[in-house]
C-alpha cells in the first residue's frame, strides 16, 4: 500500500528538480481539491486514489512540461470519477486546465482496444485528433504509464486487454513523439503480461549474466572515459543492456536465442557540443575495431521523431560487439522526452503562443519512416482534416469522413440501423439528422420498427459512400417496381432530349452491346438502377451515345449502299427477329407493319418495306409499281429490307383480278371455285367492260403464295376466264 505522503513528496521533489519555476501554491490547491474529490475512492491495492494522479503529475513533471500540465495531471480523473465539473475546474484553475482535463476524460472514455489490425491506425489517429492540445496526449501517456506500473493489481483479462492497447496505441505514440524512455517502459511492462514466459526467459538470462555484463560494461566504460579524459573531452559515459522488448523482438524476428544475439549492449557518451560528438567518434574508432556498415549519423540527418545521435558499432576486447551512441545534452533530453522536451525548449525561448501547436502538427505530418526498425513501429500521424472520429454510446470508435451526419453514423453501424432510423441524439441531445458530427461526439441512433426507411433526401445529406451505397441498396431492393418506372421515364426522356431513337435499345443486335457497355444484365435492371439513384439517366445515355450514333450510321450506310439487296438472311437473323403480322423488318424490331393495299403481298412473294411517316412499315411486293422508285435519293433511306417470318401464323388478304369473256353464270362458277378451295372470300365483284369483256375482282385470304397459285390455276380453268392477275389497285 502506498501513501499520499510518499507520492506527494515524490512529486514535489520532481518539481524542485525539473521545474523549479512551477507554481507550487496553485499545484497544492489542486492536490487538495483532487484529494477531497477522490476521498472515498481507493485503488485496487488499497491505496488512496489520490496517489494515482500524484504519480501521473510526477511523470508529467519529469517530462518537463508546465504548471498547467501538472495541474491537468493532478485533476485528470476528477471529471470522469467524481462530481467535479468542467466549469468548476475552469473557475478554480483556469480554462486551459479545464480543457486539458476534459481532453483526458474524452480519451479515457474512448475504447482504444481493438482486435482488428485494420482499426489500429484509426485508433491512433483518433487519439491524436481528439487531443487538440498535445499536453492532453502527454498526460494520457503518463496516466497509462502509471497504470502499467501498477498493473499487477488488475485481473488477468484486464491486464492482457490493457497491455495489448498499450502496445498498439501508447507505445507507438510515445515512439512517434520521440519519448524513448516511456516507450521502452511501456513495451517492457506490456511484454511482461502478454508473454510472461518470453519475458521471464530474457530476465533470467540477464540476471544470470548480470555480473559478467557489469564487468564487461565497466571495463569498456573505463577504457572510454580514460581516453576522453586524456584528451580533455568533458563527458558522461555509461553502458546499459538494451531494453527487454527490443531484445525480445530481435530474438523473434531473427529467430535467435539470447546467446546468439549481438548488440545487446549499448553505451552512451553525452558531451557538451556537436564537435565533441565527432571527436568522441574518432576516439572510439581508434580504441576499438569498427563493425563496418553500422555507422549512422543522426546528427546531420535526424530521425523523423527528432532523435539525434551518432551511432556506431564496434568490437570490444573480448570480441563482443556493442553499440555506442554519442550525443549532446540537448539531444539527450530530446531522446528521453521527445516532443515534451521540444515543447519546453520552445517555451523557454519565449517565442509564440504556448497554445500554438501548429509546429507539432507540422512535425507529425512530416514524419516519414526511413529506418527499417522504425518501420515495425511506424505510425503516421497527420491531423486528419478529412476524418471525424465519434463514439457509439458504448464507447466504440467510428471513423467517418469529415462532414458526416448521424445518417452516416447509423449506416456505419449497420444498414439495419440506418434503415430503421427515425432520429438521433448527439451527446444526449436530440439533433437533426443533418447535424455535422465533431470529433469525440457520442452518437445514439433512434430507431423504430415502424420506420418507413430512408428518404431520397438522405442521399444528399450523407457524406460517406458507405451510407450512400446502403441507402441506394435499400431503394434498389424495396422499391424495384417503382424504380423501374421512374428510371425508364427518366431514361426515355433523356434519350429524347439528346435526339436518340428509343427503339435502338431493343434492337436485337445493338441492344445487347449497349447493355454490356452499361454493365447491366437487362434493361429493366438498368431502369431500376436509374430509379434508385445508382446511375443517372444522363450518365447512362452518355455512356452509350457514341455507340448508338455509330450503329445508326452503319445501318444507314448499308441501306444507302445496297437498298435492294434481297439475299436471304441467315437463319440466325431470322430467328432473332420478332415478326409482326408475319413479317420481319431488318434492323428494326417490333415495329408496326401493314400490307400495302396496292399489291397485297402474301408469304412467298418477294417483298420490300417502306418506312411511312407515322404508320410503321408498309410492306409491298417487290414488283409493285409503287415500289419501283426505291433508288431515288430522297427515298432510299426509307426503303428497308423485310422478310416473311419462318412460318406464317395468320392468313393474308390478297386480291386477284380475273379477265373474262362475259357470260351468264360466270360469277357463280368463280364463287364455286373459291368455296371448294376452302378460302375465305372477302369481296367478289364483277364489272362489265366494253366489247363483251368483264373483269372480276376477288379479295380473299390465303396462307401463302403457293396456295394463292393453286387457287389462281383453278380459276383459270373456268371456262371464259382468260387471265388472272395479282391485284394492283
Ligand atoms: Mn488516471
Amino acid at each position: 500500500m502506498e501513501t499520499f505522503a510518499e507520492h506527494y513528496g515524490a512529486m514535489c521533489a520532481a518539481i524542485l528538480k525539473r521545474m523549479p519555476g512551477a507554481d507550487i501554491e496553485l499545484i497544492d490547491r489542486a492536490v487538495d481539491y483532487a484529494r477531497r474529490k477522490h476521498i472515498n475512492q481507493i485503488r485496487k491495492d488499497g491505496s488512496p486514489y489520490i496517489i494515482h494522479p500524484l504519480a501521473v503529475a510526477e511523470i508529467v513533471t519529469e517530462m518537463g512540461l508546465d504548471t498547467d500540465a501538472i495541474l491537468g495531471a493532478v485533476l485528470h480523473d476528477c471529471i470522469e470519477d467524481t462530481d467535479a465539473s468542467h466549469d468548476e475546474i475552469a473557475r478554480l484553475f483556469g480554462p486551459t486546465v479545464a480543457e486539458l482535463v476534459e481532453g483526458v476524460t474524452k480519451l479515457t472514455r474512448a475504447d482504444f482496444s481493438s482486435t482488428e489490425e485494420a482499426q489500429m491506425e484509426n485508433l491512433r489517429k483518433m487519439f491524436m485528433a481528439m487531443s487538440k492540445d498535445i499536453r492532453v496526449v502527454l498526460i494520457k501517456i503518463a496516466d497509462r504509464l502509471h497504470n502499467m506500473r501498477t498493473m499487477q493489481y488488475q485481473s488477468p483479462e484486464k491486464q492482457v486487454k490493457k497491455c495489448r492497447e498499450t502496445m498498439d496505441i501508447y507505445a507507438p505514440l510515445a515512439h512517434r513523439l520521440g519519448m524513448q524512455k516511456m516507450k521502452w517502459e511501456l513495451e517492457d511492462t506490456s511484454l511482461r503480461y502478454l508473454d510472461p514466459e518470453g519475458y521471464e526467459e530474457i530476465m533470467n538470462y540477464l540476471k544470470a549474466h548480470h555480473e559478467q555484463d557489469e564487468a564487461f560494461m565497466s571495463a569498456i566504460q573505463d577504457k572510454i572515459t580514460t581516453r576522453l579524459a586524456a584528451v580533455g573531452i568533458h563527458n558522461t559515459t555509461y553502458g546499459r543492456i538494451k531494453h527487454v522488448y527490443s531484445i525480445y523482438r530481435k530474438m523473434k524476428t531473427q529467430g535467435k536465442s539470447m546467446d546468439e544475439l549481438y548488440d545487446v549492449y549499448a553505451f552512451r557518451c553525452v558531451v557538451d557540443s556537436i564537435p565533441d560528438c565527432y571527436n568522441v567518434l574518432g576516439h572510439i574508432h581508434d580504441l576499438f575495431n569498427l563493425v563496418p556498415g553500422r555507422f549512422k549519423d543522426y546528427i546531420s540527418t535526424p530521425k523523423p521523431n527528432m532523435y539525434q545521435s551518432l551511432h556506431t558499432t564496434v568490437i570490444g576486447t573480448q570480441g563482443i560487439p556493442f553499440e555506442v551512441q554519442i550525443r549532446t545534452w540537448e539531444m539527450h533530453e530530446t531522446a528521453e522526452y521527445g516532443i515534451a522536451a521540444h515543447w519546453k525548449y520552445k517555451q523557454g525561448t519565449g517565442s509564440g503562443n504556448e497554445k500554438d501547436f501548429e509546429w507539432v502538427r507540422r512535425l507529425l505530418e512530416s514524419q516519414q519512416t526511413t529506418d527499417a526498425e522504425d518501420y515495425v513501429h511506424s505510425l503516421k500521424i497527420d491531423m486528419f482534416d478529412d476524418e471525424v472520429f465519434v463514439f457509439t454510446p458504448k464507447g466504440k470508435i467510428v471513423s467517418l469522413p469529415a462532414g458526416s451526419t448521424p445518417i452516416d453514423f447509423a449506416y456505419a453501424i449497420h444498414s439495419g440501423v440506418g434503415n430503421a432510423m427515425v432520429g438521433a441524439k448527439v451527446n444526449n441531445r436530440i439533433v437533426g439528422i443533418d447535424t455535422k458530427l465533431k470529433n469525440g461526439d457520442i452518437i445514439e441512433v433512434l430507431t423504430s420498427k415502424t420506420a418507413k426507411g430512408p428518404s431520397r433526401d438522405w442521399l444528399n445529406i450523407c457524406e460517406s459512400n458507405q451510407a450512400r451505397t446502403k441507402i441506394k441498396q435499400w431503394f434498389k431492393k424495396e422499391k424495384r417496381e417503382e424504380n423501374v418506372i421512374h428510371g425508364r421515364a427518366s431514361f426515355e426522356s433523356e434519350m429524347k432530349r439528346v435526339g436518340l431513337p428509343l427503339p435502338i435499345t431493343v434492337d436485337p443486335e445493338i441492344g445487347p452491346q449497349l447493355l454490356k457497355k452499361l454493365s447491366f444484365a437487362s434493361w429493366e435492371d438498368m431502369y431500376a438502377a436509374i430509379g434508385y439513384g445508382g446511375l443517372t439517366a444522363a450518365k447512362a445515355v452518355g455512356r452509350i451515345r457514341d455507340d448508338i450514333n455509330k450503329a445508326l450510321k452503319v445501318q444507314q450506310n448499308e441501306k444507302l449502299m445496297n437498298p435492294l439487296r434481297m439475299t436471304p438472311d441467315s437463319e440466325a437473323v431470322k430467328r432473332n427477329r420478332h415478326a409482326v403480322n408475319g413479317v420481319v423488318v431488318e434492323d428494326i424490331d417490333s415495329c408496326m407493319i401493314k400490307f400495302a393495299k396496292c399489291c397485297t403481298p402474301v408469304p412467298g412473294d418477294g417483298i420490300v418495306g417502306f418506312i411511312t411517316k407515322g404508320y410503321g412499315v408498309s410492306v409491298h411486293r417487290m414488283d409493285c409499281p409503287n415500289a419501283q422508285n426505291r433508288e431515288e435519293p430522297h427515298q432510299a433511306a426509307r426503303w428497308v429490307r423485310v422478310h416473311w417470318a419462318a412460318q406464317a401464323e395468320q392468313p393474308f388478304d390478297t386480291t386477284l383480278e380475273l379477265d373474262c369473256i362475259t357470260r351468264d353464270g360466270l360469277l357463280l362458277d368463280v364463287a364455286t371455285v373459291m368455296t371448294t378451295s376452302h378460302v375465305r372470300v372477302k369481296e367478289l365483284n364483277g364489272k362489265d367492260l366494253p366489247g363483251g369483256k368483264s373483269v372480276f375482282t376477288v379479295r380473299f385470304e390465303v396462307k401463302n403464295v403457293s396456295e394463292l397459285e393453286a387457287i389462281r390455276n383453278k380459276l383459270l380453268n373456268i371456262r371464259d376466264v382468260i387471265g388472272a392477275r395479282r391485284g394492283q389497285n
